[in-house]
């Protein structure tokens, strides 16, 4: 069965597209069957992934809605399996926003997610999930749907402001509504080793959280910020950036390690 992982973070800009899409990248070059799902209204995922978040006719907007299957929606865009990276995009885009409002009131509406992946989770080895930046019913259907979360973070002043918030609702989540909810793992991103400060809040990361924090740090990067532009992953992008290699040497940490901390 899948490890199936939410990226998430309440913050906006901290790095969660970018990581979704290069582990789905990096776990693809390294022979394993991905299902990246974007449950961020925005789209970026989607672009970044090369699919058009304005041409798709079904999204995870449908799926969530009742009115479509993962496997009429999701897609393999082409020009990933050119680069040797395919994996399946389950896209979303504007439409999304309204969703919230639409499942108000509806019975089971944070587990049907969940519901939806029940028959294609043995297609793959790994789902992941690209939350929005909210606690959202959204991120919510992420959450009960997943086995693990991955928290990008960068390694600032604030950073652990918001991780409480983060980590109450997980562990709400497990307690309420999934049970199979049990890895949380910080991933430090956009990390500047030439700043002190930098360094200083990623030791004290590492000190406090052990290890749910990830060994593998993702550098701050200016190929895996150009490569959305290219609808490509920086992974499949730019493969000898250093960014890229992190992520799939992430993808490598991930693989090894599981849902174990
Ligand atoms: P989120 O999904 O959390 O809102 P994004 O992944 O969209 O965050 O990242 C926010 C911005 O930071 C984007 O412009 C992205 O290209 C850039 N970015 C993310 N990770 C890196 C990195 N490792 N190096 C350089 N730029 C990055
Ligand atoms: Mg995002």
């Amino acid at each position: 069965m899948a490890y199936i992982f939410c990226i998430a973070n309440q913050k906006g800009g901290v790095g969660k597209t970018t990581a979704t899409v290069n582990l789905a990248a990096g776990l693809a070059k390294i022979g394993q069957r991905v299902l990246l799902i974007d449950l961020d209204p925005q789209g970026n995922a989607t672009m970044g992934s090369g699919v058009d978040k304005r041409a798709m006719t079904l999204s995870v907007y449908d799926v969530l809605l009742e009115s479509a299957t993962i496997a009429e929606a999701a897609v393999i865009p082409k020009r990933l399996q050119e680069a040797g990276v395919g994996y399946t995009v389950l896209g979303a885009n504007r439409d999304l926003a309204g969703a919230e409002v639409e499942l108000v009131g509806e019975p089971r509406r944070e587990r049907r997610l969940k519901q939806a992946l029940a028959p294609v989770e043995a297609d793959y080895d790994f789902i992941l999930i690209d939350c929005p930046p909210s606690l959202s019913i959204l991120t919510l259907n992420g959450l009960c749907a997943a086995q693990g979360v991955i928290v990008p973070m960068q390694c600032e002043y604030f950073a652990l402001e918001g991780l409480a918030d983060l980590t109450n609702t997980i562990r709400q989540v497990h307690a309420n509504l999934n049970r199979d909810l049990r890895r949380i793992g910080l991933l430090r991103v956009m990390f500047d080793a030439r700043i002190t400060l930098q360094q200083q809040v990623s030791e004290q990361l590492k000190a406090h959280y052990g290890s749910k924090v990830f060994d593998t740090i993702i550098p701050r990067n200016v190929r895996l910020a150009e490569a959305p532009s290219y609808g490509l992953p920086g992974v499949a992008f730019d493969p000898a950036a250093k960014g890229s290699q992190a992520f799939v040497e992430f993808a490598g940490e991930l693989l090894r390690r599981g849902l174990s901390a």
